[in-house]
């Protein structure tokens, strides 16, 4: 994996930069792991522009800034336990595993988990789990976690999800219906409760029920 040359990646947080993407732990992160190898077949060449791209299974790789700005708002600090729910291509959890202590993340397609984590063992990420699953459920057994970053859209934070966060802890969901413009939504559970923050307009595929069929 040889990465991008060196204009390419300047270009490529320079556009991280200009869309607010400004803590310098998420953009060291975000220049460590490459989008090269979380992109496959005809859209390879087009790794580095800020846009999403097609993956298997008929789903995505967010675009860099958003996967930026979702990284900065979820504030992670290095002892964290992660969990991201829509593992998708791996990129978001590899950056994760850069600023987080331990890394869980869960796809409901076999074969998105399967190509993530030959990626994860190829880029020597050791602090990151992938597993099977519909994530709106969570995972009991690891929680609770400190930080929970949903990649998916779901008309409301799933219960199950609030529910295995740490008190003090922080969400990162967009909230909305699937076929429209979403909101990003930050929840903090505090001791009074749960405080919702709106951040911003996002377009995601909708969080699914069930396991999904493989393409
Ligand atoms: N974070 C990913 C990345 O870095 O490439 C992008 C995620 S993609 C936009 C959304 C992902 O959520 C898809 O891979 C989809 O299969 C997954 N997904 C949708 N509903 C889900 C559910 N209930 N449980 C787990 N994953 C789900």
């Amino acid at each position: 994996m040889t990465g991008p040359d060196p204009e390419t990646k300047m270009q490529f947080l320079f556009a991280l930069r200009s869309r607010g993407v400004t803590d310098a732990q998420v953009l060291d992160a975000m220049e460590q792991i490459d989008r090269g190898p979380f992109v496959r077949g005809i859209f390879a060449e087009r790794a580095y522009e800020d846009t999403p791209l097609p993956i298997a299974c008929g789903q995505t790789i967010s675009q860099p800034s958003v996967v930026g700005l979702m990284t900065q708002a979820l504030q992670v600090s290095p002892r964290d336990t992660v969990l991201e729910v829509g593992t998708g291509s791996g990129y978001q959890a590899a950056i994760l595993s850069k600023l987080a202590r331990r890394v869980y993340t869960i796809d409901r397609h076999a074969r998105l988990v399967q190509e993530a984590r030959a990626l994860f063992d190829a880029l020597s990420l050791p602090n990151v789990t992938s597993l099977v699953g519909d994530g709106s459920f969570g995972l009991p057994d690891q929680a609770p976690f400190d930080r929970i970053i949903v990649t998916a859209a779901a008309e409301d934070p799933p219960g199950p999800l609030l529910a295995q966060l740490k008190p003090g802890g922080i969400m990162v969901v967009p909230v909305g219906q699937s076929d429209a413009v979403q909101t990003l939504i930050r929840v903090r559970k505090t001791q009074a409760g749960l405080e919702y923050d709106e951040l911003r307009p996002v377009r995601f595929v909708p969080l699914l029920e069930g396991l999904g069929k493989d393409t």
